[in-house]
């Protein structure tokens, strides 16, 4: 499914939310997702150079929502090479 993502590019890392009380950074801290694809909304600190995408992830919503409340964390944090 298409979600909504950020690309830091201070870490080079991609983050996106999996549930609306998802809360996820990216690995240097500086970017933050939050609220799920719904609900997307994100936050940055101290101006990291980033770029918010929509990204293709190859699975469901539900799927997504799992990997939240199971704490799985297979997803939302990812190289962006
Ligand atoms: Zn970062």
């Amino acid at each position: 499914m298409l979600v909504n993502a950020v690309e830091c590019k201070e870490c080079k890392m991609i983050v996106f939310s999996r549930a609306s009380e998802d809360v996820r950074h990216c690995a240097c801290g500086r970017v933050v997702v939050m609220g799920g694809h719904r609900h997307f909304k994100y936050d940055v600190y101290t101006e990291p150079a980033h770029e918010v995408k929509k990204i293709n992830i190859q699975a469901s919503a539900e799927e997504l929502f799992n990997d939240w409340k199971d704490m799985r964390d297979e997803y939302g944090l990812m190289s962006a090479s």
